[in-house]
């Protein structure tokens, strides 16, 4: 794959719309001029990478919206270093965008062929993020404690593990619902026993499945 100057101006094109959209996060913006998102999709969607649209990644997922993404990254307020647990890898292009802006990031996808198309990806751009094939429902209790925890499925409930999983002073966002629509919330974690809860309006996002696919 290349990334062409037209491919550059299209994601400026995107940085514009996400930023009427309500995007602040300059840092968050930044990343997605630096990602390249035509990269983790099929060819035959190339020319529709850039607009804010979710697309069909094979096994039955999608790629979120760039919006979604945008969205998501940004109430996790994150800070260079911090150490990010995300659970749907999906295609690799929110788990790019974690790398992109400086955090260490681990990521667990239940779905094996992705698991193993992202990582290709996610290596031929250069980061270097901890994969996992596997259930997110657990989290990854031997890296915890985690500064940020991102769930970028849908989520029946909010998991006890991603709860203990998360620093004192850390955030969780995570949509929750089954159906189709998910609110998205945010959760802080002010103690080892006392959460605060913010919620930010419906999203749709494939469901968080449990135990891992073929
Ligand atoms: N962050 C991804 C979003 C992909 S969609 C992207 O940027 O493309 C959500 C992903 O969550 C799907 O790939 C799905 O297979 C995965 N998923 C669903 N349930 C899961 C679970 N229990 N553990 C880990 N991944 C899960």
């Amino acid at each position: 794959m290349v990334d062409t100057f037209k491919h550059k101006g299209m994601r400026k094109q995107l940085i514009e719309e996400l930023r009427e959209k309500g995007i602040r996060d300059n840092r968050v913006l930044e990343a997605f001029d630096a990602v390249p998102r035509h990269f983790f999709l099929d060819l035959a969607f190339e020319k529709q990478a850039y607009s804010n649209m979710a697309f069909q990644i094979g096994a039955g997922q999608t790629i979120s919206h760039p919006y979604t993404v945008a969205f998501q990254t940004e109430l996790l307020e994150l800070q260079p270093k911090e150490k990010v647990l995300e659970i749907g890898t999906g295609s690799g292009f929110q788990t790019s965008i974690l790398c992109e802006m400086g955090v260490k990031v681990f990521s667990i996808e239940r779905q094996r062929e992705l698991a193993l198309k992202s990582k290709n990806i996610i290596h031929q751009l250069g980061y270097t993020p901890k994969l996992y094939y596997g259930d997110g429902y657990a989290g990854k209790a031997t890296f915890a404690p985690f500064d940020k925890i991102l769930v970028t499925c849908g989520a029946p409930f909010i998991p006890d593990a991603l709860l203990d999983q998360l620093k004192v002073g850390g955030i969780l966002v995570i949509p929750i619902g089954e159906g189709a629509k998910q609110i998205m919330t945010k959760i802080v974690k002010k103690s080892a026993t006392d959460f605060t809860k913010q919620e930010f309006g419906d999203f749709s996002f494939v469901p968080m499945l449990a135990r891992t696919a073929k």
